[in-house]
């Protein structure tokens, strides 16, 4: 059979299990074509996005906008590295750092590269800055954290998973319970040698947490006050998500370093970045620091058309009156029932927690099942369902998916 004759969903998954590294486990569903909240399987069938791939396609699937730049930059210039001054990142770099306050960005590519870049830079500053001792810098970080899969990210997890035989890990990191203001204090009371905490506002994947309100704003102010950087890992909350630019805006909060990626692209390319204002962003010196495509000319001009869009199609504002009627409708339907036990998040940044124990497969059954009515979601650590959809859905959309999600909810109730 020739490659091109392979093209049932049985057939193609099976060529990423036989040809592919295992690495994931996902939902068997094959997806071929992707329009704004809708994407369709190699047979045709038409599902409701609610991963949005983990927040990436905020925008919507293939944005004609965000995709026209990228088709324009692509036929013109792609890639010069570093070496080179190129047209469109200068413009690139005065739009984003305007758009979210900060003096200088530095440009990489994907979100576990820029909370590397973040942690470098957080760890310089406190070396050449704040003074700390050659080698002794600490970053508090949170339980439950994701931040990415590099070594040194892996390090600081708790999630054993994704620890276990990786190591020797990297120093340097005191892990604090999430959402605990107690905890943040004795944590940077106990050395003189802390450089920075970081911090995911809401964290997405142990479970969509939302912290307490108060949590971040009482963090920042403890931070100055220990002279320690405060450090948003807004990749997967930021850009419109969770019902505001950036979740730390709703509590009024400006990070020191902010560290964006997913829908920083709109989903079409990878592009993250780190913002600081210059008494941080600074220490960064030529040759210290880098990526070949970081910063490249496609990546400019596809963010600077996906950040637009954020703004022309009122996306913050969408996202946190329809979170609110999702929240609303399952809250109300939950009450009524024993399959989940609560509906939590912010703006379109939501999840149920099915009332079965982590190691229990309802959740996944539950996703199959939403799955066979035209809805793809995942279950994220055991028995939570993370909802996500793009943010260009509208009501009549999200009261159809509402729907969806809760006939499918009332086929799992004992
Ligand atoms: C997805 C994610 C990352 C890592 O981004 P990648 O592009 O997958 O490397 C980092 N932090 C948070 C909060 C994320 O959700």
């Amino acid at each position: 059979m020739s490659v091109l004759e392979k093209t049932s969903s049985a057939a193609l998954m099976e060529l990423e299990n036989q040809y592919g590294a295992h690495n994931y486990h996902p939902l068997p569903v094959v997806l071929s074509k992707g329009d704004g909240v809708y994407v369709w399987d190699v047979e045709g069938k038409q599902y409701y996005d609610f991963l949005s791939a983990y927040s990436a396609v905020n925008q919507g699937h293939c944005h004609p906008k965000i995709v026209g730049a990228m088709m324009r930059q692509a036929q013109t210039l792609t890639l010069t590295s570093r070496a080179f001054y190129n047209d469109q990142l200068g413009p690139y770099e005065q739009y984003l750092t305007n758009y979210f306050g900060f003096d200088k960005v530095l440009p990489m590519n994907t979100g576990a590269e820029a909370v590397e870049t973040a942690l470098k830079i957080c760890r310089k500053w406190a070396y050449e800055v704040k003074g700390v001792a050659p080698q002794q810098a600490q970053i508090i970080v949170c339980e439950g954290n994701f931040h990415g899969r590099t070594t040194t990210i892996i390090s600081f997890s708790n999630d054993e998973n994704a620890r276990k035989s990786f190591g020797p890990y990297t120093e340097g990191f005191i892990k604090v319970p999430y959402d605990s203001i107690e905890a943040l204090e004795q944590a940077l009371q106990s050395s003189a040698n802390i450089a920075g905490f970081l911090v995911e506002p809401i964290q997405g994947e142990a479970g969509v947490y939302v912290p307490h309100e108060g949590y971040l704003a009482q963090a920042k102010a403890l931070c100055e006050k220990y002279n320690v950087l405060f450090i948003a890992d807004e990749v997967q909350t930021g850009i419109a998500r969770t019902g505001k630019l950036l979740a730390v805006h709703h509590e009024n909060v400006q990070p020191d370093i902010l560290i964006l990626g997913k829908a920083l692209s709109g989903g079409v390319y990878p592009v993250s970045a780190v913002l600081a204002n210059n008494p941080i962003m600074n220490v960064i010196k030529p040759g210290q620091h880098g990526s070949t495509f970081g910063g490249n000319p496609i990546a400019a001009a596809v963010a600077v058309a996906a950040l637009e869009v954020v703004k022309e199609e009122h996306l913050a504002e969408n996202a946190e009156r329809l979170g609110k009627i999702f929240r609303q409708e399952l809250g109300k339907y939950i009450q009524t029932s024993n399959i989940a036990t609560i509906v939590r998040g912010k703006g379109l940044l939501n999840a149920i927690v099915i009332n079965d124990t982590e190691e229990s497969d309802t959740a996944w059954n539950i996703c199959m099942a939403l799955r066979d009515n035209g809805l793809l979601a995942k279950p994220t650590h055991g028995n939570i369902i993370r909802f996500a959809p793009p943010l260009v859905m509208n009501e009549e959309q999200l009261l159809d998916c509402v729907s969806i999600i809760i006939r499918t909810l009332k086929q799992f109730e004992a």
